[in-house]
């Protein structure tokens, strides 16, 4: 297994791919609504990540479809962009990935399209602060075992729901998915002690049921094995000299972050 460091410089410049992400989660949460086809959602990313210079980095990945990836309701990921029209009630996770001069970001988060049920409002409401409690994890010092674990304990012993073993977060950098695999479950203080220049996309799917997910005949799309609903939540994150960095922090309201020099 190679880790590959990034320099300040190269984490500036994730951080600006970062920004054009952030960009086009935005515009996608502004127009995710009953009626729209995930398709539409798809293409309005398209147009958006290519007007900014940049290329959807999913698009054409091993074959891939689809410029985004739009999983509703019980799919944990990777779903095709197509016909399905979204619904009141629905929840949908949007992943986007975009490279920018040859370096990758990668983030993802699941939406509410609609009034939705409280169980599935709780579910939203446990993975993203699953991930906000993975980030201060992202320390020099700290090891990759910290952060599955911090994400396990408060998803499956605070909150009873489950984490999704079959599907990790990954090294992140000029390829989408580079070592380590960052898993979201584990053990503190195993695995690979994380060092300053390291960036992980570090994404906890979790499930309101069992934790196992199937394939879908597509040969993409990943449900879970019960039908239970699913959330996806992703930052890309840098180890720096001053602690974790979101380079796509789609959480901050002005769609901000610090500014690439
Ligand atoms: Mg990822």
């Amino acid at each position: 297994m190679a880790i590959v460091k990034k320099s300040p410089e190269q984490i500036e410049q994730m951080a600006a791919a970062g920004e054009v992400l952030v960009k086009t989660m935005n515009l996608l949460a502004s127009k995710i609504r009953p009626g729209v086809t995930t398709l539409e959602l798809d293409q309005a990313a398209e147009r958006f990540i290519r007007s900014q210079g940049c290329e959807p980095a999913f698009k054409g990945y091993r074959g891939f479809p689809g410029s985004i990836c739009a999983s509703p309701n019980s799919m944990v990921v990777h779903g095709i962009p197509g016909s399905y029209t979204l619904e009141r009630g629905d929840i949908l996770s949007i992943d986007i990935g975009v490279v920018r001069q040859g370096w990758v970001a990668d983030a993802a988060r699941t939406f509410a399209v609609g009034p939705i049920s409280p169980i599935a409002q709780r579910l939203l409401t446990v993975t993203e602060e699953a991930l906000h409690r993975a980030v201060p994890q992202c320390v020099a010092g700290n090891h990759l075992g910290d952060i599955g674990h911090a994400i396990e304990r408060y998803v499956e012993h605070e909150q009873g729901f489950s984490v999704v073993r079959t599907l990790v977060g990954h090294g992140i950098g000029r390829d989408m998915h580079e070592d380590p695999q960052v898993p979201n479950y584990g053990k503190a203080r195993s695995g690979v002690l994380l060092e300053e220049g390291m960036v992980l996309a570090v994404e906890p799917m979790v499930t309101v049921g069992t934790r196992d997910v199937r394939l879908a005949a597509d040969q993409w799309s990943i449900f879970s094995a019960d039908g239970t609903l699913a959330a996806h939540f992703e930052f890309t994150i840098a180890i720096t000299g001053d602690g974790p960095r979101v380079l796509t922090p789609w959480h901050e309201a002005d769609g901000g972050g610090r500014v690439a020099a």
